[in-house]
């Protein structure tokens, strides 16, 4: 690892006083590699568990995930540990049985926004928002693959979000932050770190705060998380909050073996993850409860959603298992998302700039269903509706990559191609070969 910046040196010292050497050695091992299960896609990993996490394992070495079939079916999702402490926060200061509108402000690639769908209920409404386009279409990818229908994409700014006033009765902030905490996995991270930085990132934070504060309900909680060190970023930015706002600060239980340590400051509780004392990278994460009195806004939207005929929607409804199913048109394409949360996507499809909304099941063409690759990985397809064709790990990198396929479907027509029983896309069968429908895009390139 090269020298690390004299300014973020000085000042961890000061921070870390004696445990400084260990912190730097720390910075010499090697991350540990770790992946965080899909609960809806029936993959097992052997492998010491995540403490403060109920879906997170620690491999004994990294392989090449690329070549794994099932990764490129959102079986798992490759995260570092202490990112996955939200979930205490999640489990601690909500109430899960409840149906939760959550709001991921600064979602992509999508860590946290597939850890908190394996946490929700049915019922309840994930909207994944990323300011960055090309970051938002990556995010959607990665919301597709973990197959869950009530998540909505959004590619907005975090000020839009401030004129659906209540709505929320989460905001998780995963802040843009400096990074310090990844100085040992990217040391791009710690060419980029500069004191004038970390000035302009922890403003930036106070401006998405400000931004998300009005859309949450009264008593809603504010998840808040970094992957830096440094107060100004962290503590400050609460306190900060604090001052302009009626928040308070909720505490959460750990456990000493964690390693995670639990800081007080001016009434703020914040939990700090270091690489000497967890076994994880740099991070942070605070939850703060909204006490001011905020009005819900009415659901009422100005269009409804567009719907499909009564003979496709007929169709449609033998595609999927979930329960009391709503479908929708966008453009050419069919939708599905649970009845549950059809008002809240009417609502916010007039206010925000969609990516995508629930599950795109198939495109309609000449009243024909044409399969989207979405519905291949939607944990609710019902899977009986297709031939299903399981093919071994070879044959599945070779569809994976596009190739000729050396196994071939019985019947003609779209077949789901899955391996170790987790659908990996469609392919369409005609009499002595498969059309690959794979996305192009998503292709893999990696030779091996
Ligand atoms: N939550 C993600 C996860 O777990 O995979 C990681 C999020 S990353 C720490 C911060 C995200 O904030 C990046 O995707 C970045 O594009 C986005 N971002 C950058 N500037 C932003 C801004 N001004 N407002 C909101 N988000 C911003």
């Amino acid at each position: 690892m090269s020298l690390l910046p004299v300014a973020f040196e000085d000042r961890m010292k000061l921070t870390l006083g004696n445990e400084w050497n260990a912190f730097t050695q720390a910075l010499q091992t090697t991350a540990p590699t770790s992946i965080r299960i899909n609960p809806f896609k029936n993959h097992v990993a052997a492998g010491e568990q995540v403490p403060w996490s109920t879906f997170g394992v620690y491999l004994s070495e990294r392989p090449k995930f690329t070549l794994d079939p099932v990764f490129h079916a959102g079986a798992y999702y490759v995260q570092e540990a202490s990112s996955m402490f939200l979930e205490q926060a999640f489990r601690q200061a909500t109430d899960l049985t409840k149906k939760l509108r959550v709001l991921d402000v600064s979602a992509a690639p999508g860590g946290k926004s597939t850890h908190i769908l394996s946490l929700l209920n049915n019922e309840s409404l994930l909207v994944a928002n990323e300011v960055i386009r090309s970051r938002a279409t990556i995010l959607a990818e990665n919301i597709q693959k973990w197959g869950c229908s009530n998540a909505i994409v959004t590619n907005n700014d975090p000020e839009d979000f401030t004129r659906l006033g209540g709505f929320f009765d989460v905001v998780v902030v995963d802040a843009p932050c400096s990074g310090e905490g990844l100085f040992r996995k990217d040391p791009e991270a710690m060419k980029e770190w500069s004191p004038e930085n970390v000035d302009l990132c922890g403003k930036r934070q106070r401006r998405i705060l400000a931004d998300v504060w009005p859309a949450l309900k009264q008593d809603g909680i504010l998840i808040y998380s970094t992957c830096t060190y440094n107060r100004f970023e962290n503590e400050e930015t609460l306190q900060w909050l604090r001052e302009q706002q009626d928040a308070e600060s909720i505490e959460l239980k750990t456990e000493t073996g964690w390693g995670i340590d639990h800081v007080v400051e001016n009434g703020i509780h914040g939990y700090h993850f270091y690489p000497h004392k967890v076994k994880g990278e740099g991070f942070f994460l605070s939850v703060i409860r909204k006490k001011d009195e905020a009005q819900e806004p009415n659901l009422k939207a100005r269009k409804g959603l567009n719907t499909p005929s009564k003979k496709i929607e007929e169709e449609l409804k033998t595609w999927t298992t979930l329960n009391d199913p709503k479908f929708f048109t966008w453009n050419e394409t069919a939708f599905a998302i649970s009845g549950s949360i059809y008002k809240e996507t009417a609502f916010l499809l007039d206010h925000l700039k969609f990516v995508q909304a629930g599950t795109a099941l198939a495109t309609i063409k000449h009243d024909k269903l044409i399969p989207e690759h979405a519905a291949a990985l939607a944990i609710h397809l019902n899977r009986d509706n297709f031939q299903q064709l399981e093919v071994p790990e070879d044959d599945a990198l070779k569809y994976l990559r596009k190739e000729a396929m050396l196994a071939q479907a019985d019947k003609k027509g779209y077949t789901l191609i899955t391996n170790r029983g987790i659908p990996l896309g469609w392919v369409n069968a005609l009499d002595s070969r498969m059309n690959n429908l794979y996305p192009k895009e998503w292709r893999i390139r990696m030779a091996g």
